[in-house]
């Protein structure tokens, strides 16, 4: 193995290489040294500097660089074990320095193993829930490493290529990564050999291993040595056997700083509760940033969509403080970009789902704001702790509905969080509805936001599990959407026999990618970087957008359409009758969708899992006005559902309808009634009639014809002649013979063009002149009518109409005429 050098890099010059030689031979000595001193460490002595810990020269002026001169307490007790090779299971408050207890033991104990340079392969995985604080904990370990470490460390987090990340990943000693993405390189990078690794770290460790990352963390482990280090941590620490045996920890040890202390969250942090019932929330949150302009705010919401809601509201309402928004559906760039101003901004207010909850290390929050509850008591520790960090006082304000009180504040009681209730001003309380109204009134993408934000928030609601907590039935929704600026509720209705849980835990799960769910959801963006995540289980189903279209839970939203496919809900909500559902979605294609197992089992996620063999998935599709269903059994006859024209064909021929003026449809062809017809004579002498009627009309129409015609040939005649002798005039021989050859041509064009002429029967209208058919109806024989009927039989004889909207443009022709 050589050290120091990294592949990848242009050659390093002469002097850099004597240069790195020398410090190979310092570093043999330096590691000698410190091997012996970690061999005497006492793991359970008590440490104060980083300065009484033996540590490698580069990481000693790393921390001083970063004047990290003290430890704190979490540093003091982790530190030592880790350098001594233990597996840790880490817990301390938030912002405690939980970050330092984990890099610093990977830097030193890759250096003392001498794990550096490209032939040393992948020494240490530190995997993240979330990007930004995969990016956050990189910057750290950057800083900290820069003065006089050789390792190559990078992120894989997804937002680049595949192939630019494979490239990078074959030079890295250090990874910093989320489970998605380093799951799927591991699957699919045959190259990437993490044979060699030698640590496994994992912040927010007990968020990593809960249900949403379960099946990343136990494939990745898979692929991993047995024979590693691992570091668990986290401010709410798992200390779950079943956890720790899926990560085959070998006797842990337990460092638990603040175990013991009065409160899980802290000393510095004052929480506070507003009781403030849903539909004042806005009104609430408004009056509470008027009132703090001067600070530096979190604003956190249950969903990406109710974050964009308030965000777009109250940025059109010009708050007087700058606002940004964070939500896992925004692009990687834009996410980045945002977290950057905020961490630099001085005044700010940032609305944000649980993506920013978790360890992120904002300089100089002033107050955290909890407009919607959080899900648990862990939660609500995490969204605190991005203030009052590292000794820094913070505030923090949690918003209750009455109906949630006494369950959340039993819930943070028995997590030993400290919260008091305080009360609003009346005179700085001020109402927005009336301004939210009219913004949404003006505003349909606004509104539309409003609607989306209003479904999601409720959505959120009724998948919490602690039912003890939140009780949808006790929420005054009516009131809540008005106070959105909405002119109604949006009608919702749910699964029957939802299982809260399950539900919850879906999106974390992934088992329904595309769902919309995952936009509402936090969780969804918090954690996956990749794009495809490889479900090993999956791979044998081929799954197309129709298949995720008909597994999209959100359809029993909006539309009673789409709810005819489920049963109802039965646990209370219902939605509002009045609800203005045309407003919500304009649903231009309808299809009623079946599956061949049951209509319950197709909206259960937890059913489309592939246990069932490809076969039983596939679908019936009812497509309006065709006779017999579509069965879906390929990928080409998924492909004939993109297809409206394809569609069309399948509703056995298209029918062309006029509409009379009560707006009922009538074929276009109607046959008249057959006693009506007899009586005005026999066939053929009605026949003969029309003919007769028809050529006197025609034969009228052509005289005034004929003259026009003649006129128009004449005049045509004359220009022609009149450009001949212009060019003659200018042209020589040439253009004498080409002249006489465009004159046969255009004797030609002329003649025919006289032919079609002859027989108009109407200027420029030539089709004009045909002769009215029997069938048709008696007013079409009216002169006056004649250009609006020639008109509306254009529209109504144009080719086949092929799709819906030719159909509707020939139903609008004909009405329009
Ligand atoms: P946690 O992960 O426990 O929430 P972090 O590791 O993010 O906390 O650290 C919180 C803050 O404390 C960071 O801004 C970090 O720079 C600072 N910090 C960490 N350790 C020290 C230390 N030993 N001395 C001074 N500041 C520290
Ligand atoms: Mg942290």
């Amino acid at each position: 193995m050589a050290p120091g050098g990294i592949t990848g890099r242009t050659r390093p010059t002469k002097p850099k290489k004597q240069a790195r030689a020398q410090k190979r031979k310092r570093d043999d000595v330096d590691v000698e040294k410190l091997e012996q001193a970690v061999a005497e460490l006492d793991p359970k002595g008590t440490y104060k500097s980083f300065a009484d810990l033996p540590l490698s020269e580069s990481t000693k002026a790393g921390l001083k660089a970063c004047h990290f001169a003290a430890l704190t307490d979490i540093q003091a007790k982790a530190i030592p074990l880790a350098l001594k090779g233990m597996d840790i299971l880490g817990a301390a408050k938030t912002g405690s320095g939980k970050t330092l207890a984990f890099l610093v033991p990977v830097l030193e104990n890759l250096y003392r193993a001498q794990c550096v340079g490209a032939d040393a392969g992948l020494s240490a995985m530190i995997i993240s829930p979330t990007r930004e604080l995969a990016i956050q904990i990189f910057e750290v370990l950057r800083n900290v490493g820069k003065r006089g470490h050789l390792f190559a460390a990078g992120l894989i987090i997804g937002g680049k290529s595949l192939q630019e990340e494979r490239d990078a990943l074959a030079r890295m000693n250090i990874v910093v990564c989320t489970p998605g993405r380093i799951l799927q390189h591991l699957s699919q990078t045959a190259a990437f050999n993490v044979d060699n690794l030698r640590m496994l770290v994992l912040d927010e460790a007990d968020r990593i291993l809960d249900m949403g990352f379960q099946r990343d963390v136990d494939a990745i482990v898979e692929y991993l040595p047995k024979d590693r280090q691992t570091l668990l941590f986290s401010a709410t620490q798992t200390k779950r056997v079943s956890d720790l045996a899926r990560l085959s920890l070998k006797e842990p040890e337990y460092v638990s700083v603040h175990e013991s202390a009065s409160t899980a969250t802290p000393q510095t942090l004052q929480q506070n509760y507003i009781l403030t019932p849903l539909p004042q929330k806005l009104d609430t949150l408004w009056s509470f940033l008027q009132s703090s302009k001067k600070s530096k705010i979190i604003v956190f919401l249950s969903s990406g969509k109710q974050v964009r809601f308030v965000y777009e509201a109250f940025r059109h309402m010009q708050p007087g403080i700058p606002l940004l928004h964070l939500h896992g559906r925004q692009r990687q760039t834009a996410r980045l970009d945002i977290t950057s101003k905020f961490a630099a901004a001085k005044h700010s207010c940032l609305f944000a789902t649980d993506v920013a909850a978790r360890g992120l290390d904002f300089p100089a929050v002033d107050w955290v704001v909890q407009v919607d509850c959080p899900e648990d008591a862990d939660t609500y520790i995490h969204r605190v702790g991005r203030t009052a960090r590292y000794e820094r006082d913070g505030r923090a304000v949690l918003f209750l509905d009455p109906s949630e009180e006494a369950g959340m504040l039993a819930r943070l009681a028995a997590r030993k969080v400290p919260i008091e209730r305080i009360g609003v001003r009346e005179k700085k309380q001020s109402s927005i509805r009336d301004q939210l109204q009219h913004m949404c009134f003006k505003d349909p993408q606004l509104k539309y936001l409003g609607q989306k934000a209003f479904v999601s928030y409720v959505r959120s609601v009724h998948i919490m599990r602690d039912k003890e907590v939140f009780r949808l039935g006790e929420l005054a929704l009516e009131e809540f959407a008005a106070s959105l600026g909405l002119p109604g509720a949006p009608r919702i209705k749910f699964l029957k026999g939802d299982n809260a849980k399950e539900l919850k835990n879906a999106p974390r799960r992934g088992v329904s990618p595309s769902s919309e769910e995952s936009e509402d959801g936090e969780q969804k963006g918090e954690e996956d970087a990749a794009p495809q995540k490889p479900k090993p289980k999956k791979q044998d189903a081929v799954r197309t957008r129709y298949d995720r279209m008909f597994e999209r839970r959100n359809q029993d939203v909006l539309a009673d359409h789409y709810t005819k496919l489920v049963k109802d809900d039965e646990d209370g909500f219902n939605g509002d009758d009045q609800a203005p559902e045309d407003d919500f979605l304009s649903v231009k294609r309808r299809i009623a969708v079946d599956t061949d197992t049951d209509t319950d089992a197709d909206a259960d996620p937890e059913d489309t899992t592939p246990t069932a063999p490809p076969a039983e998935a596939k679908k019936t599709v009812r497509i309006p006005g065709a006779a017999q269903a579509l069965v879906i059994d390929s990928k080409r006859r998924e492909k004939l559902l993109k297809s409206k024209k394809k569609l069309s064909k399948l509703k056995g021929g298209n029918k062309k309808l006029v509409f009379d003026d009560e707006g009922n449809a009538h074929e276009i062809y109607e046959l008249e009634d057959e006693e009506a017809f007899r009586q005005r004579g026999a066939p053929e002498e009605q026949r003969e009639r029309f003919v007769r009627e028809a050529r006197e009309r025609v034969g009228v129409a052509d005289v005034g014809d004929k003259a026009l015609a003649k006129e128009k040939k004449r005049e045509k005649r004359e220009k022609r002649k009149r450009r001949e002798r212009e060019e003659e005039g200018a042209g020589g021989v040439e253009v004498e013979r080409d002249g006489e050859g465009a004159d046969a041509f255009a004797d030609f064009v002329r003649d025919t063009a006289g032919l079609v002429e002859e027989g108009g029967d109407e200027e420029e209208r030539p089709q004009k002149k045909r002769p009215k058919k029997w069938f048709e109806d008696e007013d079409s024989e009216e002169e006056g009518t004649r250009n609006g009927k020639s008109k509306r039989r254009k529209a109504a004889e144009r080719a086949e109409p092929e799709t819906l909207e030719d159909l509707e443009a020939l139903a609008s022709g004909l009405l329009g005429a």
